[in-house]
């Protein structure tokens, strides 16, 4: 039976739940689905796109070539040394499902990245990160099929070159490959990361600091201040935090003392987007039923029927006050089709 579907309704598939369709879209289980299906997919659908939790991305459009969708699932313990545990994790593994296991068994490095939505492909796809840590910290290996030659590659963390909210799979590497599963090397012997002030502050009056701890602040933070995907359409983060010259930095808190800012590097400052934008006057407006979130200004959301087209129109009305205002270029974090 052909995977091969048509004008699939992409609704409920994406977190911004904007009404889009792809022209041609299939589920893979299996990486020999996926040979099959590049050696029989319609010549007229140039553009392939790989599509996981759907949580960081923006349709603008209908999607005129073919949506693959990954449904691989998996995790194991592969080796182990007297330090380290190292977990395969298939692409379509819920990501905070990951994280609750490898809590669960006492295996650290994922407990700060609790209850980010998504699957584990995309995990790699964009570096995540919070509350000071990064996927990179812990990837060993990313296994992935190419979607040019149907060739199975094996990309060594080096090879990945991770940055913040950044890797190789979103530029040379974007819409080039379907990651099939990742190597995570985690650790027997958990060294806690706490130097969030929220995360810190929450550890305080826990009795027991271990990684369960971290995981049950983290999530009890995020609800408190992250609109749920199921109640609310959004997409994270839609802006990174802008790194810029500490000259600029400089600059801007002379006219603004209060500017927050975290030190990079020792020419660098990290600046916190979403106070960038609430200066601007953003947090909680709305136009039509595209919003800037009232809680977190970073977050760009769809109280209903907004279009792709629509919350894309504000985050560039946004870019562009941020950028006359403070001379600081905000660069969009989730990916626009
Ligand atoms: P998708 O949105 O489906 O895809 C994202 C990109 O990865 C696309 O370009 C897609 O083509 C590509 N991709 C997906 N799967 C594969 C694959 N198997 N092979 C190749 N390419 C693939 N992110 C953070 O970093 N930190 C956070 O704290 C965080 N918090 C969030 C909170 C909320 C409420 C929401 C809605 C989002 C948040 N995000 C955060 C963003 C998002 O959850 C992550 O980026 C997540 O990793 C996306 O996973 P996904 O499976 O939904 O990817
Ligand atoms: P926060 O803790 O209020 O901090 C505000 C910003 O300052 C953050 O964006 C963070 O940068 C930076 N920051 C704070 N403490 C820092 C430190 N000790 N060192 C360096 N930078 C510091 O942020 P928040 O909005 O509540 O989010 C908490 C964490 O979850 C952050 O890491 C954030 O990135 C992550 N998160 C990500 C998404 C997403 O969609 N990508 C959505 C929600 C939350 P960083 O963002 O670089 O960490």
């Amino acid at each position: 039976m052909s995977l091969l579907q048509k004008n699939v309704s992409l609704k409920s598939l994406h977190t911004f739940g904007t009404d889009v369709s792809a022209r041609y879209y299939a589920q893979v289980a299996h990486v020999e689905d996926l040979l099959d299906l590049l050696s029989n997919y319609p010549a007229e659908a140039e553009d392939i796109l790989v599509l996981g939790g759907g949580s960081n991305l923006l349709f603008t459009r209908d999607y005129e070539g073919l949506v693959i969708h990954p449904s691989m699932l998996g995790k194991e313990v592969v080796r182990e040394t007297d330090q380290h545990v190292f977990v395969r994790a298939s692409a379509a593994e819920d990501w905070d499902g990951l994280v609750a296991w490898s809590v669960s068994k006492g295996y650290g490095g994922l407990e700060n990245l609790s209850l980010i939505p998504g699957r584990v492909g995309a995990s790699v796809v964009q570096n995540i990160g919070a509350y000071g840590v990064e996927v990179a910290d812990v990837v060993d290996r990313v296994e992935a099929v190419s979607l040019q030659t149907g060739e199975q590659v094996i990309f060594r963390n080096e090879e990945c070159t991770f940055a913040y909210r950044d890797s190789y799979f979103k530029h040379q590497g974007r819409d080039s490959y379907m990651i099939t599963s990742v190597l995570y090397k985690l650790t027997k012997e958990p060294v806690l990361c706490l130097e969030y002030s929220d995360l810190s502050a929450a550890m305080e009056s826990c009795p027991q600091a271990d990684i369960a701890a971290v995981r049950r602040a983290v999530i009890d933070i995020r609800k408190k201040k992250l609109p749920d995907p199921a109640e609310v359409g959004n997409a994270g983060s839609f802006f990174k935090n802008p790194v810029v010259p500490k000259v600029l930095y400089d600059r801007i808190k002379d006219e603004f003392p209060d500017l927050p800012g975290h030190r990079v590097s020792a020419d660098m400052v990290k600046i916190p987007a979403a106070w960038l934008i609430q200066q601007c006057g953003w947090k909680g407006k709305r136009v039509g039923d595209a919003g800037v979130y009232p809680h977190q200004p970073l977050v760009l959301v769809n109280y209903g029927h907004a279009s792709g087209k629509e919350i894309f129109d504000l985050s560039q009305r946004i870019m562009w006050s941020v950028e006359s205002e403070f001379g600081v270029t905000l660069d969009t974090e989730v990916n626009v089709f």
